[in-house]
């Protein structure tokens, strides 16, 4: 079982899960000793580090991501070259960068659901999402996903019909994966501004439903 816990990730809106894993909050200790030693040596400048920080907490995130879904929703011509070709069509929206060098987009329908791990280590589309959400990098959800994701899902609170085919993609160092979510029922008349607003970052790795 994935450990669950309440907190305030973003991922909460919907009422998601997380895992709380206790290695992760060891390394963010040793992550935390590491920096205090090489700043007191001069090694690292800490306006540095908090540049970087403030770039992956504000510049990027899901928010990017959730803008090149609602125009491959609202723009055919864009979305079959997202498909086709992913890391050029969200580069020319200006996503880039680490961990986007190479990046796939993949669509929900009625037929397929896709979900993305990173079974290794914790590969995610940075430029697109931002940072990984703690359970996406824990050994559970690695572990599980690809062996029982249906199981994995239901835990998320995401049941996948019988009919519909659950497909598990593993990121690398070389490929990262951008779910398109299938567009909600009723949204016909919306702005591509108004969709962004309902794209999660879950439902863009695919351990949620919009
Ligand atoms: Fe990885």
């Amino acid at each position: 079982m994935l450990k669950k816990t309440s907190g305030s990730d973003d991922g909460h809106a919907q009422g998601h899960d997380h895992t709380h894993d206790p290695l992760e909050e060891g390394a963010a200790l040793r992550v935390r000793a590491l920096e205090e030693i090489v700043v007191a040596k001069g090694l690292v400048d800490p306006d540095a580090l908090d540049s970087i920080v403030e770039y992956y907490e504000r510049v990027t995130g899901p928010r990017n991501g959730a803008a090149v879904i609602a125009r491959a929703w609202t723009d055919p011509e864009f979305k079959d070259w997202l498909l086709n070709d992913g890391t050029a069509a969200i580069s020319s929206m200006g996503f880039s960068g680490v961990q986007g060098e190479h990046i796939r987009a993949i669509e929900n329908t009625d037929e397929v659901h896709n979900v993305v791990v990173c079974t290794l280590c914790s590969c995610y589309p940075w430029p697109v999402l931002g940072l990984a959400p703690a359970w996406y990098k824990s050994p559970a959800y690695r572990s599980r996903v690809v062996r029982e994701p249906r199981a994995v899902l239901k835990e998320f609170g995401l049941e996948i019909p019988s009919a519909v085919q659950v497909r598990v993609w593993d990121s690398t160092a070389e490929v990262r994966y951008l779910i398109v979510p299938k567009r909600p029922a009723g949204t016909e008349k919306m702005s591509a501004e108004e969709l962004a607003q309902m794209v999660t970052r879950d439902g863009m790795i695919g351990t949620a439903a919009l």
